[in-house]
This record gives C-alpha cells, structure tokens and sequence, in this order.
C-alpha cells in the first residue's frame, strides 16, 4: 500500500530501526525493491532523483510506483531524492509523491532554512512529508557532489529543525555519496550522531551509506567492471549507526553494481543471446538479492 514518509519513519524512529530508500530509473529495479520488501515483511521507500526523472519522466515514474505500491504487501513510499530544482521538487508534490527532500545544503544557513521552509508550505498543503539536509556529504551524486565533509552541528540542527517544521533530517557524520568513499579506514563520526539524536527526537537520515560488499564487488570485477578501490561502509558500522538514531538510510550505488555485474557476465557467457528478459532477469534477482540483505542489516525485517 501507499504511504507517506512521515508514517513509515515515525514508526522507525519509535521502533529504533531504519527504513531503506532505493534508487530506481526503471522498471527492473522497482519491482526488485518491492519484492524484496514483501519477502522482509518491511516497509520501504522508492527514491527517484531528478537525474531519473530526467530519464524516465515524471508521469511514468509516478504511475508505476503507485501501482507497484497498490499491489504490495508492505507500505511503499515514493520519494523525491536530493531535489534541488524548485519546479522539479512543486511538480512531484503536485502529482502524488508522499515524500520529497529539499537539499538546500549547498546555500548558505539562512537560506537553506529560507528555501527548505518554502517546500515545508507546499508539502503541508498535500499532506507530502519533506526531508531536508544540513552539513555536507561527502562525494559525488548525480549533479550533486561536495569533496569536503562538514558534520552537521547538533546546536543547528535544532534551529534549523524548529524554524523549517521538517519531518525528517539528512545529517553528516562522515559519508560519502558513490562507490569511493574512504582512503583509508571506514569511519563515521557517531558521536555526532549521538549527540544530534539526543537533541532531536525525530528521524534521522543517512546518505552516502552503500556498503559495497565483497559478493557484489567481486562478481562485478570478475565480469570486467572497473572499480579500482571502491570502498563501502561495513554493515557493522550501519548497525551501529541505525542503533544511535538512524531512521532512513540510502542505498543507490550497490544496486547499480549489481544489476551491472549481471548483464556484464551474461554478455560474455551467451554472446548468442538477444532477449533483454533473459539477461534482465537475473540481474533483477540479484538486485532484489542485494535489497534483501541491507533490509536485514536495516534491522527492518518483520516490521512492515
Ligand atoms: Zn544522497
């Protein structure tokens, strides 16, 4: 069933577990997520950056999520991912998402609040839940990238969480967006999180988190995918991270890799085959695969 974001992570935040939000583009990963989902029995948000918007468009992209959420088994929301464009982030209020995120990070504090309120009044009117960000995430992510980390400050965070009326917040605490986020040791500053959570009893929300694992990475490798260091962040350290307070947490690149290693290997096992289903197929299986696992470590299992 459809659901807004408000819904599915009050409930988390009371339930001191986090909802994953996926990346999809198309059709394939949709239908992987949300199986996925209803095999976990856990509640799940299908994210769509402008980027997808972009390629798929607006109406398609609404349409199949709404009737892949009416057939589910579990809540579904449909999110807007990191909206920056202010007529992209009014149009998806307008046409039925349940949940945008304004990132006004990049501007200067007073008008992050100036333009992150701006969406708080149209979200109101529809009933859509808004996530906003403050501090900086590190890497890059579509057209949004950043190469210095700035924790979010705990202080500002409450001003900033009182003067927007925001229902959910993206913190910094050290990740990076895209498969290269550590030079050396993996390392989120949890005390930070800690100590934002102590001020803020709302959901809080973590970007920048794919944990790239050693299944998916070898399998992409093997099949000629060239990702060099790429290094993730230790579901270990998710764990930890959804125990102090995180709420929501972001997966993209893991699916990519994913899907990716797939179609590679079946392209140079069957080089006589040309029916898109049969190399689409398992790739999807193998996405939803992935989907599964960081529900798991999301601690989201059952709570659908
Ligand atoms: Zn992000």
């Amino acid at each position: 069933m459809l659901a807004t974001g408000r819904q599915v992570l009050q409930k988390a935040n009371k339930g001191n577990y986090a909802v994953g939000a996926f990346n999809i583009n198309n059709m394939e990963f949709l239908q992987a997520i949300v199986s996925a989902a209803e095999k976990m029995k856990s509640p799940v948000m299908i994210a769509t950056s402008e980027g997808a918007i972009k390629y798929a468009g607006l109406c398609l992209l609404k349409n199949m999520v709404y009737c892949a959420a009416e057939n589910a088994k579990v809540p579904v929301v449909l999110h807007l991912d990191h909206g920056r464009d202010m007529d992209v982030i009014k149009k998806c209020i307008d046409i039925g998402y349940t949940s945008v995120m304004i990132d006004a990070s990049h501007l200067e504090y007073d008008a992050n609040i100036k333009t992150t309120k701006q969406v708080v009044q149209w979200a109101c009117r529809k009933g859509v839940s808004v996530e906003a960000e403050l501090g900086t995430i590190g890497g890059v992510e579509e057209k949004i990238s950043a190469r210095k980390i700035i924790y979010t400050d705990p202080e500002k965070a409450v001003d900033f969480v009182e003067r927007t009326g925001i229902d959910s917040l993206a913190v910094a605490i050290g990740t990076s967006h895209g498969a290269y986020k550590f030079a050396g040791a993996a390392r989120l500053n949890l005390n930070v999180l800690k100590e934002i959570k102590k001020k803020l009893d709302m959901p809080l929300v973590l970007h920048g988190a794919s944990g790239l694992p050693a299944k998916v990475v070898q399998r992409a490798k093997r099949n000629g995918v060239r990702l060099g260091k790429a290094e993730g962040v230790p579901d270990s350290q998710i764990s930890q991270a959804v125990r102090l307070g995180i709420n929501k947490i972001n997966t993209d690149t893991d699916l990519r890799i994913a899907f990716t290693s797939v179609i590679r290997e079946s392209f140079r096992k069957n080089p006589a085959e040309f029916d898109p289903r049969h190399y689409l197929g398992p790739a999807k299986e193998f996405v939803q695969e992935v989907v599964e696992h960081r529900i798991g470590v999301f601690g989201g299992r059952g709570k659908a």
